[in-house]
């Protein structure tokens, strides 16, 4: 090998050092990269299309994942899919629904930059054997709530949000693991997995009372406040 020959190979052989020594290693391709929030969650939304770990999953229509962005800092989380929700595979539509965007809208949220669940993902019926029925809904059990736990903790565990705010007693008495109604554990921030909980009451409550106005304005008032914090 001739004197410039060598010398080649030695600029060469020195470049591949510099690159080998550089810290910043996030331009170098990952040869098993992981799944984005997105694709981890489609994935899981499939698995729940599948789901039978509890009597919902025969009894619905259309399995209830969540909708919203998957970067959302705030998720927010009600008790589980009605009838049109059930018909349409996505939560809050309807009435309630409504309301819950105008909530949204009053703090400067949309329904795309926040993600919406609910703590179980099937159509919980009063009547199963009437699923044509409106207005033939009811709460979750503990343990249908139990049997779908793992799917909701699965969301917020890929979007990792600043906040979780439980919408009404049902889902805030199922993550915070307790007997207390909404109407005691609202107003103040709560501890769900790390993550700061704002109980408050679901949109179908204040479509019902008026005066329940007042206090869901002052919550959606302190996380409006928590979120510009940083
Ligand atoms: S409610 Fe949840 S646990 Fe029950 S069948 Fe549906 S997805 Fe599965």
């Amino acid at each position: 090998m001739s004197g410039t020959e060598l010398a080649v190979l030695a600029r060469e052989l020195k470049a591949r050092a510099e690159l080998l020594d550089d810290d910043d290693w996030s331009a170098l391709p990952d040869a098993h990269p992981a799944p984005s929030p997105n694709a981890a969650l489609a994935a899981l939304s499939a698995e729940v299309e599948a789901c039978r770990r509890c009597p919902l999953g025969s009894q619905r229509l259309k399995a209830v994942f969540g909708v919203g962005s998957p970067s959302a800092r705030v998720v927010f989380v009600g008790e589980g899919p009605g009838y049109e929700e059930d018909r349409r595979g996505e939560p809050f539509v309807g009435k309630a629904g409504q309301l819950l965007d105008k909530i949204l809208a009053a703090v400067g949220l949309s329904r795309e930059t926040v993600y919406i669940a609910n703590i179980v993902k099937c159509h919980p019926m009063t009547d199963p054997t009437q699923p044509d029925l409106r207005g033939n809904d009811r709460p979750p059990t503990p343990e249908e709530a139990a049997a779908c736990r793992s799917y909701l903790e699965a969301q917020l565990d890929l979007i990792k949000p600043r906040a979780v705010v439980a919408l009404g007693s049902s889902a805030a008495k199922t993550l915070l693991d307790t007997t207390d109604g909404v109407a005691r554990l609202r107003g103040r921030w709560h501890d769900f997995r790390g993550t700061p909980l704002l109980p408050t009451y679901h949109p179908a409550a204040l479509l019902r009372d008026e005066a329940l106005k007042r206090p869901v304005w002052d919550d959606m008032k302190e996380l409006k406040r928590f979120l510009e914090e940083g």
